[in-house]
């Protein structure tokens, strides 16, 4: 089978031929009916260097992935030859107790994972290939009733992230209450969508590109504004001078942590998604009052459960442009570029 590999750090990822995987015992091959092109492929490529995580390649990319059951390993009950599924993409020991309770993001036992800290696309090879080996079958989830697969892989990570990061703020997140989402790309949108979907806030859209702005629009958020040096007093302005009781900044770069920091009300949360290499400095003075800052890595088993129901419902629908596998490089030139609207997914 052909799949799409990044062969080594700071290196452009190849098609090339593979073998098609065989499960083992408590394994499951998934045959992938979407596989979303993440803009953390893109860090994967060209910012990170050996030393930076507790892996390396080469590897298949691709780590927000869904398809059917293709082949089960012995052993593996409760699913089915030809069921579609989603890959629950980190992938812990399955015996701490945070992956007993499927925070495997946060697994404390990592030496004991298929990968350290990583999962498929991460270390171990992921979905941009016909068929994706899951070693751990729990970490296969039946789609709800309805779900297309070409939906539902960007969902396990550009809407479990956002959804994570959200749910983490529900109780900030009131009628009365302002959200502003930085950076409306492939988790952005979705982002926007979530909020809309569960909780009451009005939601500010801010980004660099106008077309980015529009899809915020189209995903539900109440005003957009192209980021610049006044962005932060127009957030403040549009909120009667309080501020946002929730940022979420999915870029990460100096300017929009400065930007989250100087935009946010007293008592908000600040929460830092995107891994755009920035940094905030942080003194008793330089941030609104008793505002917390936090990061989020992806989600939980039971959020992505939570995810794909709202996938299911249409509450949540990622803006889906779909690639074959020999385009996915094209895929990443246009997420480089600024010029891809929504998630890209490949279909091999
Ligand atoms: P994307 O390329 O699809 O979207 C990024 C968006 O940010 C684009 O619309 C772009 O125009 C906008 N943007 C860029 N610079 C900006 C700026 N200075 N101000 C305002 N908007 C700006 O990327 P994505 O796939 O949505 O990923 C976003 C970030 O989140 C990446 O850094 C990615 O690595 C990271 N990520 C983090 C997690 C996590 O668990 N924390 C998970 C997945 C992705
Ligand atoms: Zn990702």
């Amino acid at each position: 089978m052909r799949a799409l590999r990044l062969p080594n750090w700071k290196s452009e990822p190849e098609l090339v031929e593979v073998d098609e995987p065989t499960p083992g015992p408590g394994q499951v091959v998934v045959k992938i009916g979407g596989a979303g092109a993440c803009h953390s492929d893109l860090h994967l490529m060209h910012d990170f260097e050996a030393g930076a995580v507790p892996w390396n390649p080469p590897f298949t990319l691709g780590h927000e992935n869904a398809g059917w059951v293709h082949a089960l390993g012995d052993g593996v009950s409760g699913l089915t030859v030809g069921q579609p599924v989603a890959v629950y993409g980190p992938w812990g020991c399955g015996t701490c107790e945070r992956c007993r309770v499927g925070v495997d993001p946060y697994c404390e036992n990592v030496a004991e994972a298929p990968v350290p800290g990583g999962g498929g696309g991460l270390g171990l090879d992921g979905g941009m290939a016909e068929y994706m080996l899951v070693p751990q079958a729990r970490q296969v989830l039946p789609l709800p009733d309805g779900l297309d697969p070409v939906l539902a892989a960007p969902l396990t990570d550009a809407g479990l992230t956002p959804y994570h990061a959200i749910r983490r703020s529900w109780a900030k997140l009131g009628p009365t209450s302002t959200a502003v989402v930085i950076g409306v790309g492939g988790l952005g949108h979705v982002g926007v969508q979530i909020l809309k979907a569960t909780t009451a806030a009005r939601v500010i859209a801010v980004d660099t590109r106008e077309e980015a702005l529009k899809l915020g629009e189209e995903c539900g958020a109440d005003l957009a504004m192209l980021s610049g040096a006044d962005t932060a007093q127009e957030i403040r302005q549009a909120t009667g001078g309080r501020g946002a009781d929730v940022v979420l900044d999915f870029v990460g770069a100096d300017a929009t942590l400065a930007l989250g920091a100087a935009a946010a009300r007293t008592v908000g949360d600040l929460t830092i998604v995107g891994i755009g290499g920035g940094t905030l400095p942080v003194g008793f003075f330089s941030v609104p009052y008793e505002v917390s800052i936090q990061t989020t890595y992806w989600g939980s088993r039971p959020e992505l459960i939570e995810v794909l129901e709202l996938g299911a419902r249409g509450l949540v629908k990622p803006k889906a442009s779909t690639f074959p596998l020999d385009e996915a490089v094209v895929a990443y030139r246009k997420m480089r570029d600024g010029t891809l609207e929504g998630r890209a997914v490949v279909v091999p």
